[in-house]
């Protein structure tokens, strides 16, 4: 990874600043928050920081020894373990290998560091291998664990680390920084992304890269006209065979959300605008116990999917739109 400064997450330097007021720091700590606000960037800047041999004004130097070595990606005391493979687990022989690097000697005198990202990938045999380290901590070595579910991680874990929140920002903030990451969009596209990713700017990239935004207009389509009775649920899980099933789940995990608001009263309007006529639409007439039950099958199999379980795919793009078809017959 290159050189991200934490200046590039305007909104975390206000916890930045009280971190590195000191000179003594906690020997391992957990950062939380949503993904897609910038934890991966914090913890690698805290690291270069951590790792300068002369920071100044409390921030990494950039011309140091350490800082140089950093730069090229082959600093000796820096660490980084993360999944072989995305949504994969980490396993007890890397948090082996992981222990054996804490327990070595810097071999640039300074300070090491190890980042663990995301640390919930970690199995039950990993994070007990992991207790051990964070038991018997070495001298100038620190643990930056990175989380979006801390819930997940041991208790004991997490006792164990400083556990730092990780804002996500402002709208106004947000806003001002997908300008500028993504400027070729206007104003009313990023948005719509920001919306879609929970209100955490990175995120909203991620989304972009994707091309959610036009994945999503399929799906909003698709699912009016499956409400119509115009399109079959069973031919609509074959016209998708590349959107992430991740993104449907959370969609309609959305519109969810939007349907409890409405029908609880919380609020006259969806956020989902578009499907600002479909939602209050649905919230008049599907009944609460059914939009309940509805909730915890999605909630499961949103599980399942993060948790990357072998589902049959066009099945369960199936099933799900059936069931949100019979949300409405079952008035
Ligand atoms: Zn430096």
């Amino acid at each position: 990874m290159g050189d991200q400064a934490i200046t590039s997450c305007p909104w975390h330097l206000p916890v930045w600043n009280v971190l590195t007021a000191g000179s003594r720091h906690a020997h391992a700590f957990l950062f939380a928050g949503l993904p897609g606000v910038g934890k991966r960037i914090f913890a690698e800047a805290f690291a270069a920081y951590l790792l300068c041999l002369r920071p100044e004004a409390q921030r990494a130097c950039g011309q140091c020894r350490s800082c140089q070595l950093r730069q090229a990606g082959s600093h000796p005391d820096r660490l980084l373990v993360e999944p072989e493979e995305q949504g994969k687990a980490i396993r007890i022989d890397v948090i082996r290998q992981l222990a054996d690097f804490m327990g070595q000697t810097a071999q640039q005198g300074g300070r090491k560091v190890v980042i663990l990202h995301p640390a919930e990938a970690m199995n039950l045999n990993a994070a007990n291998a992991l207790l051990k380290s964070l038991e018997e901590p070495s001298a100038e070595t620190y643990l930056l664990l990175v989380s979006d579910q801390p819930s997940r991680l041991l208790p004991t874990i997490r006792s164990r680390c400083r556990v730092q929140s990780l804002i996500t920002p402002s709208h106004t903030d947000a806003m001002a920084w997908l300008s500028q990451s993504l400027p070729d969009l206007d104003a009313e596209q990023r948005a719509a992304l920001l919306l879609m990713a929970g209100g955490a700017p990175l995120r909203a990239v991620t989304l972009h890269e994707m091309d959610a935004a036009s994945l999503r207009q399929q799906v909003v389509e698709g699912v009016k006209e499956l409400l119509k009775s115009q399109q079959s649920a069973s031919r609509l899980a074959e016209r998708w065979p590349t959107l992430p099933l991740e993104l449907l789940a959370d969609w309609f995990c959305d519109w969810t959300l939007d349907l409890l608001r409405l029908k609880t009263g919380a609020a006259e309007e969806p956020l989902n605008t578009d499907m600002a006529k479909v939602l209050p639409y649905m919230a008049r007439h599907v009944p609460m116990s059914a939009l309940l039950s509805w909730q915890s099958w999605l909630l499961e199999h949103r599980g399942m999917i993060v948790g990357k379980a072998n589902l049959n795919r066009v099945l369960f793009i199936e099933t799900l739109l059936i069931q949100w078809k019979q949300l409405m017959e079952r008035r």
